[in-house]
């Protein structure tokens, strides 16, 4: 074994999943490090390094380490074939993490800690395996976790056909009263998607393999006390969230407007479109980077916003109006539409949250959108699709009173009357005031934890500080890294 001298400088080589909604907190966790003089280096698809670099908001400390998943062009969520699609991004995956591992060990720049994001549980197993330190990055509300923890852990057995039942109810240590539709869409008894479940298996029978593992979660220890406690004395979650750019947060760089990761261009003149309407006015309607509307639900959506008659700032990626057998119709509408609100394919969404003229957001509840309106101080109507999206309205709504949640139709459809009945509600008063006062309140912690001394802060800089210490030296010599080398070459 060669002789340990102690690292002047943590390095972190996180790896994160090439969707939207992975590479916003991971680029912020980035920047984070960095500030805390750690060396990073971000590990990514090609398809999602062409996007990032594209937009040319990377700050120069950032080191890349590039890999092809495969698809090259991007993996379109919904079109391609998913399995295909995680079983190539996990061979091709542990194979550049491997190399990128074994050649900072040769170069002399040793990677001492791993952080990897979600559905990539087999990073954790290169950490293992290289004898390198590592943290799962968990990019949901730690509210979240403990549920697929419970579930994995003999609670799936009580999650039955009666579950649909609206009198059923689940109780999860450390968590409020759960319905069936306030469980994460892939542990509810009508899921479809066969990928994620097996993904989040595996990642917590490798977590329950380490000694001791922690788990990052974008989250505040203010927001999750309770969902934050030690999980049965086997997993220690560490709240160092939320992960969103300083100029919307802490505000210590009030250049520090982006993520410097958006797949998509965002549109011209939204801001000053923003400027004209009154303080408090508009509504804000995004489903953030995956989930398409339903031709019906865009029509109910265009409805509802119609019936209220306010100012609305809407976000959609796809042709809004796409052909049907009644273009005139279809053309009067949209005048109508186009009146009262703008529609755009993509924005700075925390620019808009921050708009003085902003009212409420109706959104999908992905857990980025979620921590970004609480840290923004906007009231919600939520409107969640899949995974943990129900979870996150379950605690908007009912824990931390910032909003209200839809309901749909027996066909799954949210009608333009209740859209329209919920965004009143929101904007109104009585009900309306009090969510408005709550959301004022989180905005405020939320931007106290991420200073100096705040608890996201201290949290942060406890991890890095016990990651650089001797004990977590990576422990790989020449001889070593040339053994793994030729091992990885047979298996490849
Ligand atoms: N977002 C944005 N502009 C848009 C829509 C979304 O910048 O027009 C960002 C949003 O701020 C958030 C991310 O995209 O950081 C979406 O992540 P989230 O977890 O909310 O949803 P997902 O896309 O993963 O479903």
């Amino acid at each position: 074994m060669t002789k340990l001298t102690p690292q002047t400088q943590p390095h972190f080589l996180l790896l994160t999943f090439p969707a939207q909604g992975h590479i916003n907190p991971s680029f912020q966790f980035a920047k984070r490090l960095i500030g805390l003089g750690v060396k990073v280096t971000f590990a990514t698809t090609v398809s999602a390094y062409n996007k990032i670099t594209k937009a040319g908001r990377t700050p120069d400390s950032f080191n890349f380490a590039v890999f092809s998943d495969g698809f090259d062009e991007g993996y379109k969520p919904m079109v391609d074939d998913t399995t295909i699609y995680i079983t190539q991004l996990r061979t091709r995956g542990t194979k550049s993490l491997k190399e990128t591992i074994l050649s900072n060990a040769e170069n002399g720049t040793p990677v001492t800690c791993l952080v990897y994001t979600l559905l990539l549980p087999w990073a954790g197993e290169v950490a293992r395996e290289l004898n390198l330190p590592s943290a799962l990055l968990w990019i949901q509300p730690a509210s979240v976790l403990r549920v697929y923890y419970y579930f994995f852990n003999g609670y799936d057995k009580l999650i039955g056909d009666d579950s649909s039942d609206p009198s059923w109810s689940i109780e999860l240590p450390g968590l409020p009263s759960l319905k069936s539709r306030d469980l994460p869409s892939f542990c509810q008894t009508s899921n479809t998607y066969n990928f994620a479940l097996p993904l989040f298996k595996e990642q917590f029978e490798i977590l329950d393999r380490e000694d001791n593992p922690t788990i990052l979660v974008n989250t505040f220890d203010e927001l999750e006390e309770e969902a934050l406690k030690e999980v049965e004395g086997k997993l220690k979650l560490v709240g160092v969230g939320p992960l969103i750019p300083s100029a919307f947060l802490d505000g210590k760089d009030p250049s520090d407007k982006s993520f410097g990761g958006d797949l998509f261009e965002a549109s011209k003149g939204y801001v000053e479109w923003m400027n004209t309407k009154p303080e408090g006015s508009i509504v804000y309607i995004s489903f953030g980077s995956i989930i398409m509307l339903s031709r019906e639900q865009k029509e109910e959506m265009a409805r509802g916003l119609l019936e209220c008659g306010r100012p609305f700032l809407w976000v959609i990626r796809d042709k809004v109006g796409e052909k049907t057998e009644d273009e005139e119709e279809d053309a009067s509408f949209m005048e109508k539409l186009e009146q009262l609100g703008l529609i755009v394919p993509w924005c700075s969404q925390l620019e808009v949250l921050s708009h003085p003229s902003l009212g409420c957001f109706v959104t999908h509840c992905g857990w980025n959108s979620t921590l970004e309106s609480i840290a923004c101080g906007v009231p919600v109507v939520a409107f969640p699709h899949w995974t943990d999206q129900s979870t996150n309205a379950k605690l908007l709504e009912d824990v931390w009173g910032t909003g209200t949640r839809v309901n749909a139709n027996e066909d799954g459809v949210v009608e333009g009357e209740e859209i329209r009945r919920c965004i009143e509600m929101v904007m109104g008063e009585d009900e309306g005031v009090r969510m408005r006062e709550k959301a004022k309140k989180w905005k405020g912690v939320a931007r106290e934890v991420m200073k100096e001394g705040g608890s996201s802060y201290k949290n942060l800089k406890a991890f890095v500080d016990g990651s650089s210490t001797q004990k977590n030296m990576v422990r790989i010599s020449s001889k070593e890294v040339k053994h793994l080398e030729s091992k990885l070459e047979s298996v490849i």
